[in-house]
């Protein structure tokens, strides 16, 4: 699909029935192609993806730039094969993006570790985290054949989740202007879904390609974890900010990494903001009168799928997602923390 002369939305699959697609953009130019966004780092992606750029009439070979707008596999998990396809290729992200990147992928097993302490910090049975740490460490661990772990069902999923070994050639800061051939993209930091997030604003027909942050059905997950605890982060306080920073610029269509284009930017952005403004009363109401911890809570407030189907690691991302929550509750003086022989409890004041 070609949203202007030159700039196309491709398509690469991803392993989700939910989530069937991410969306590549390609920049034409004179002498090779850019793209923001990628795919898994799966066979059958970088098949589509040679596809879908024969049909614009470039190979993977004429890929100069790839732009990630994050660090998530479905995003620069392709990264490596077109660095192989595409020796002199840059790799463009923005600069806080390109350090969270390098920790998560030089510290798995210390990562994996205080993950452990994380879950039981806040609320989950301790046999229950170490399971959970067995499960990860088994994901973690290259080569192994995961045969016993129900959450890593097939080679394909495993595989689709392998992060590539790259780092970033352009580091780009809030404001940058990337310009090359005839495209000018600003550079949006939107820090929330993680920590350097990148929006890209193209500035001459005021398109926002918007990522994961904004998508135009579902809601980007947006957690607190171990790490994000540790750096002092508060991703909903920041998720919320990055919201009005992209619905603040004159936008004639946004084009997200999933689902279909948005047309009205600013009204979508709204829409997210009360869904969490809802999601912070449910996890409010969450809590017991005599206090709970952010696992009791986290089985209390609604779900996509009922709570008790979930693995551990849709209840470790749960827990994420309901503890930033809990966060900006206590930061607007709803609730209060208290910590209980080192389990932390959250109390309605
Ligand atoms: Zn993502």
């Amino acid at each position: 699909m070609e949203i202007v002369p030159g700039l196309h939305r491709l398509r690469t699959p991803m392993t989700s029935k939910a989530l069937p697609w991410i969306m590549p953009y390609a920049f034409e130019g004179p002498d090779g192609v850019s793209l923001f966004d990628s795919g898994y780092g799966t066979p059958e992606a970088s098949e589509w993806l040679t596809q879908q750029l024969h049909g614009i009439g470039y190979q993977p070979s004429d890929i100069r730039r790839l732009i990630v707008s994050h660090g998530h596999p479905d995003h620069i998990g392709m990264a490596g094969w077109i660095k192989e396809q595409s020796p002199h290729c840059e790799l463009v992200m923005l600069g806080r993006e390109a350090e969270w990147f390098h920790d998560m992928r030089h510290g798995p097993s210390e990562f994996m570790d205080r993950t452990g302490g994380w879950l039981v910090r806040h609320g989950v049975d301790p046999d229950e985290a170490k399971e959970a740490f067995r499960r990860a460490s088994a994901e973690h661990s290259s080569g192994d054949d995961n045969q016993d772990s129900g959450d890593v069902s097939t080679e394909t999923e495993r595989r689709s989740w392998s992060m590539p070994s790259v780092t970033a050639d352009v580091r780009l800061e809030d404001g940058d202007v990337l310009e090359f051939d005839n495209w000018k993209l600003e550079a949006v930091w939107t820090p929330g879904h993680t920590p350097g997030h990148l929006c890209m604003f193209e500035q001459q027909h005021q398109l926002m390609l918007t990522g994961d942050h904004v998508l135009s059905r579902i809601t980007p997950n947006v957690s607190l974890g171990d790490q994000d605890e540790r750096a002092g982060r508060r991703p909903l306080a920041e998720f919320l900010d990055s919201l009005k920073k992209v619905a603040a610029y004159d936008t004639k269509l946004a084009l997200p990494a999933h689902e279909d284009v948005i047309d009205d930017l600013p009204a979508r952005c709204a829409t997210i903001a009360r869904h969490h403004d809802d999601r912070l009363d449910e996890v409010y109401e969450g809590i017991d009168d005599d206090g709970s911890t952010a696992a009791d809570v986290s089985a209390e407030v609604t779900w996509n799928r009922p709570y008790e189907t979930f693995n551990v690691f849709k209840k470790r991302s749960a827990l994420g997602e309901t503890l930033s929550h809990l966060q900006l509750l206590e930061e607007h003086g709803r609730i209060a923390r208290q910590d209980d022989d080192g389990v932390v409890r959250w109390q309605r004041v």
